[in-house]
């Protein structure tokens, strides 16, 4: 299963975001496909009491009431938040979700996407999360 996409290309390394992140030892062309995102299907329910009961911060959303637990994972998971970030989450043909990139991204780069949610943009300090809390207000 880990041989999909880059896998073997994708390295966790400090970052300067935020703690740990992910990086691209190759360049990556834009809408390519980067990762599968592996990991235990669970509904709203059981997503809201582990993030709350165990802290945990790997869950991706899915779709309405489905959220895959990406915790056992060992890169797809410490992707970090950006609000210019280079790579979204998208659906396979098999309704996998997975990594693209959405512009082109040199060797060295740290992958990030855009979480989506307020809390987010209220801890980053981001001059275009400013304008995304001003604008839901
Ligand atoms: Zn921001």
């Amino acid at each position: 299963m880990n041989s999909d996409y880059l896998y073997d290309n994708i390295i966790v390394k400090e970052s300067e975001v935020h703690g740990k992140g992910i990086f691209t030892s190759l360049p990556i062309k834009k809408d390519q496909r980067i990762l599968l995102i592996e990991g235990e299907e669970i509904d709203a329910a059981e997503c809201i009491r582990r993030e709350n009961e165990e802290n945990n911060v790997y869950i991706f959303w899915k779709d309405d009431n489905s959220y895959i637990d990406a915790s056992a994972t060992e890169k797809i998971k410490y992707i970090n938040h950006s609000c210019n970030c280079n790579c979204y989450i998208d659906e396979d043909e098999s309704g996998n979700l997975i990594l693209v990139a959405s512009k082109d991204i040199e060797a060295g780069e740290e992958l990030t996407i855009d979480y989506g949610y307020d809390e987010i943009y209220e801890e980053c300090s981001c001059k275009s999360c400013d304008n995304k809390l001003e604008s839901a207000a």
